[in-house]
C-alpha cells in the first residue's frame, strides 16, 4: 500500500491525484505534533499558530504571484469551485441572471451551475470543438449585458486542452466590463507558467492534492476589491468568507508542496514535453490507437482511445502490470465522460479511452513499461 512507485510500478493517474512529497508530509506533521494551537487565540499558542497560517498563505501567494490577502483557504478545488460560482451568482443576482461556462468543465462546476439553473439562472454550457480545443471567441460570444458570471477552465482534466484565459477574460470583459471572471485552474497550477494577478481574473481554483500536498485542502484566489458571499456563515476567519478554523496540517502541507513544486516547474516541463511526445510517437505506432487530446496540449495529460477495447478492461490489465492510469476522470466513475461526449467522441471511442497523466517526478521508464504493456494487450483484448 502507498507510497511512491516503486522500480516495478509506473504511477501515470497524477492528473487524479499525486503522492504527497516528503516536505509537505513534514510540513503537517511539524503542525499536529508542535504548532497546534488554534490561530484565532490570543495567546503564546494561537499566535505559534497564526504566524504559521501566515508564512503559509505567503508561500501559496508566491507561487500563484497574488497578495496573501487574496488567498482563502477551503477543503479543495470543488469548494473553491462551489465558493466562486453560488458567491459570485448570489453576490450578483441583481444585476443579471445568464452565467456563461464550458461544457467540459470539471464536475464540480458543471454540478454547481445545474444546481444554479434550477435556482432561477441561465447557464450557457459552451461545447468544445470535434479536435477537443475551446477558442476564446466561441466562450465570449456568448457573454451579454444581462451575464453576471463566466466560468472557464485553465487546463482540461481529461484532455489536457489549455484554454487561453487571458484572451478569454479580455474578450469577456470587453463585451461586459461587469462580469466576474472565474478560472478553475487546479491541473495548470505549478505546470502551466502563470501569474494569478495578471491573467485577467477575479477568481481562481486550485488544489492541493494535484500538486504533491495532501487531499482536502486547496484555495481560492480572490482578487481584491472583489466581493463574492461565502456558502457557510460562522466566524471571521478567511475574512469571513470561509468561516472554520483554520486546518493548518493540511494548509502548512499545501504551502510546502506549492513551495516545492513552484520551484521545480521550469526545469521539470522541458522534461515532461519530451516525455510526452516520446509517449504520442510510440502510442501513435501501435494498432488501434487513436489520440483525443488535442496537438497543442498540456504536455502533462494525454488521453487515448484503444479501439475496440473498454476502458476498464484496459485500466485494470494495465494494472496487473504495475501501470496505473484512468479511464477518464478520477470523479465521473463509471460514467460515460461528459468532456469526450460535449467533443462528440462516438460512444465506442469515449468508452475505449484512456488518460495518462505525469508528474514532475514522472520518468521515461515508465512510459516504456506503459507503451510494452500495450503492445502485449493490445492484440489480447481488442476485438
Ligand atoms: N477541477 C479540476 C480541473 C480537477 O481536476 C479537480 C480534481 N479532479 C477538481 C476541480 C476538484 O479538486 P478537489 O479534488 O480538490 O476537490
Amino acid at each position: 500500500m502507498g507510497g511512491k512507485s516503486t522500480l516495478t510500478e509506473s504511477y501515470l493517474d497524477n492528473a487524479a491525484t499525486t503522492s504527497v512529497s516528503p516536505a509537505a508530509a513534514k510540513a503537517a506533521m511539524e503542525m499536529m505534533t508542535k504548532c497546534w494551537g488554534n490561530p484565532s487565540s490570543l495567546h503564546q499558542r494561537g499566535v505559534e499558530a497564526q504566524l504559521c497560517l501566515q508564512r503559509a498563505r505567503e508561500d501559496l501567494a508566491g507561487a500563484l504571484c497574488c497578495d496573501r490577502e487574496e488567498i482563502t483557504f477551503t477543503s479543495g478545488a470543488t469548494e473553491s469551485n462551489n465558493l466562486a460560482l453560488f458567491g459570485a451568482a448570489r453576490a450578483k443576482r441583481r444585476r443579471g441572471r445568464r452565467i456563461v461556462t464550458t461544457a467540459f468543465e470539471h464536475s464540480s462546476v458543471i454540478g454547481a451551475a445545474r444546481q444554479l439553473e434550477k435556482e432561477g439562472f441561465e447557464v450557457i454550457f459552451v461545447a468544445p470543438e470535434p479536435d477537443g480545443t475551446l477558442p476564446p471567441e466561441k466562450i465570449a460570444e456568448q457573454v451579454d449585458e444581462n451575464t453576471i458570471l463566466a466560468s472557464t477552465m485553465f487546463v482540461n482534466n481529461e484532455l489536457g486542452t489549455i484554454l487561453d484565459i487571458a484572451r478569454i477574460g479580455r474578450l469577456c470583459k470587453r463585451k461586459n466590463p461587469e462580469i466576474l471572471f472565474h478560472c478553475d485552474a487546479v491541473q495548470a497550477f505549478c505546470k502551466e507558467p502563470f501569474k494569478a494577478s495578471r491573467l485577467g481574473v477575479d477568481l481562481l481554483s486550485v488544489s492541493a492534492h494535484k500538486i504533491h500536498g495532501p487531499k482536502g485542502c486547496g484555495a481560492l484566489y480572490m482578487k481584491k476589491g472583489v466581493r463574492i458571499q461565502p456558502l457557510v456563515y460562522g466566524g471571521a476567519q478567511e475574512r469571513g468568507l470561509r468561516p472554520g478554523t483554520e486546518g493548518l496540517p493540511l494548509i502548512a502541507a499545501f504551502a510546502a508542496a506549492a513551495r516545492e513544486s513552484a520551484a521545480l516547474m521550469a526545469g521539470a516541463r522541458e522534461r515532461i514535453c519530451a516525455l510526452g511526445a516520446a509517449l504520442r510517437e510510440r502510442l501513435t505506432s501501435l494498432p488501434g490507437v487513436v489520440i483525443n487530446s488535442p496537438a497543442a496540449a498540456s504536455p502533462y495529460i494525454l488521453n487515448v482511445s484503444v479501439t475496440g477495447v473498454r476502458s476498464e478492461i484496459m485500466l485494470h490489465a494495465l494494472e496487473e502490470r504495475g501501470v496505473f492510469v484512468s479511464s477518464g476522470s478520477a470523479c465521473a466513475k463509471g460514467e460515460p465522460s461528459h468532456v469526450l461526449s460535449a467533443m462528440g467522441l462516438s460512444r465506442p471511442r469515449a468508452d475505449s479511452a484512456l488518460r495518462i497523466s505525469f508528474t514532475y517526478e514522472s520518468a521515461m521508464a515508465e512510459i516504456d513499461a506503459l507503451t510494452d504493456a500495450l503492445a502485449v494487450l493490445i492484440p489480447r483484448y481488442a476485438r
